[in-house]
């Protein structure tokens, strides 16, 4: 059916944006107006509805999704912006590069916060975040994030999400590598905002980010931002009127999105694709280890989203293995650590257990 879409030259193991399925790149091959009730009502409202219930199966009425044009980082930014009322106050609770961003973000936009930072190799403890809150009344929101895809490390959502909840205050998760690739439920969490982009773990193609917001917090953020464009309050309210994006929408991405989100549905839903990233997952660090090569993190903290890798040697010269694998078909990610030698492989994306035993065939070549 696809015959004429050409195969990908390399699969990127860099999530994201990361290999998208045929199907998902078909969907981008035709022109289509963005103000007609075909697009407004028939993909964009559909979208935000299946978002909403993948999110939760518990309170879908208590929540919506309001796309933002941009990456995944536009609709963190919009979302503090937005969710942050001028007297609020913010814990930043963060462990890795994606947390720091979200306190050089709450800077830009002249938010009062507080930030609780552990290192990259550690988790946060729920009791702790508790005690700082409770602490310090003052505060009225706390952020964090679910998978640390700088490192690769899942926090824990259920038991921190409960202690921000314990205290009363209002939570926004970062769950941009998470959401649609491990199953959790926003309602259950109590999660008051929830943010995740179009090119992680539901496959599609970069250009737009969501916000799964629970309407009567979104409801009481009017006049809270500190953008127009990033006025994620403003953009609910003319998606719910006419289903029209403010400004130019992202027909082409939104399209392979919708056709992206009947692809998790086809492969089983979030169930299933957890089960395959775990296998990917699994199948590439034990072929890795029996390469010789150490994770950073221990198993318990490690996600099937992405894993850092520690340089074998003093030796290894990492832009010549990445060149040499690319020769074979695969594309890695340097690390983003400030400060262990690392490299990271991704595991999620249009990639099967059998991709990742061809990656191992073609290391242990190169190794050899
Ligand atoms: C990908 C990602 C983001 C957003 O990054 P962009 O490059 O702006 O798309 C934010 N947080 C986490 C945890 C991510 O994995």
């Amino acid at each position: 059916m696809y015959d004429f879409i050409p195969d990908n030259p390399y699969i990127l193991l860099t999530p994201g944006p990361l290999s998208t399925s045929k199907g998902v790149r078909n969907a981008m091959l035709q022109d289509w107006c963005t103000w007609d009730a075909e697009y407004n009502e028939g993909v964009v409202q559909s979208v935000r509805r299946r978002l909403v219930s993948l999110a939760t199966a518990t309170k879908p009425r208590e929540y919506t999704a309001v796309p933002m044009q941009g990456s995944g980082s536009f609709a963190v930014e919009a979302c503090l912006g937005s969710a942050m009322p001028p007297s609020g106050k913010l814990l930043i609770v963060h462990n890795g590069a994606y947390g720091r961003r979200m306190v050089r973000m709450a800077r830009v936009l002249r938010i009062d916060f507080l930030e609780y930072g552990v290192g990259e190799t550690e988790t946060h403890e729920a009791a702790r975040v508790a005690e700082i809150l409770s602490q310090n009344p003052e505060i009225t929101h706390a952020a964090l994030v679910h998978c640390e895809t700088g490192t690769g490390l899942l926090n824990p959502l259920a038991e921190l999400a409960a202690a921000v909840k314990a205290e009363g205050k209002a939570l926004i998760v970062d769950a941009m590598s998470t959401f649609g690739g491990i199953p959790f439920d926003v309602g259950a969490l109590g999660a008051d905002f929830l943010i995740s982009s179009a090119n992680k773990c539901i496959q599609g193609v970069p250009g737009f980010a969501f916000v799964i917001a629970k309407r009567e917090v979104l409801a009481r953020c009017e006049g809270n931002a500190r953008s127009l464009c990033l006025d994620l309050h403003d953009q609910w309210q003319e998606m719910d009127r006419t289903g029209k994006w403010r400004y130019t929408s992202p027909t082409h991405v939104v399209r392979a999105f919708d056709r992206a989100l009947d692809e998790l549905a086809e492969e089983g839903g979030v169930p299933a694709r957890y089960a395959r990233y775990r296998e990917n997952h699994r199948t590439l660090v034990e072929g890795m280890q029996r390469l010789g090569f150490r994770t950073l993190l221990t198993d318990v903290l490690q996600s099937p989203v992405i894993t850092s890798f520690l340089y074998p040697n003093s030796e290894f010269d990492f832009p010549d293995f990445y060149r040499k694998v690319k020769e074979y078909g695969f594309v890695l990610y340097p690390g983003n650590l400030s400060r262990a030698d690392t490299f990271r492989i991704g595991t999620i994306g249009e990639v099967r257990p059998a991709d990742i035993r061809r990656l191992l065939d073609a290391i242990a070549e190169i190794r050899s």
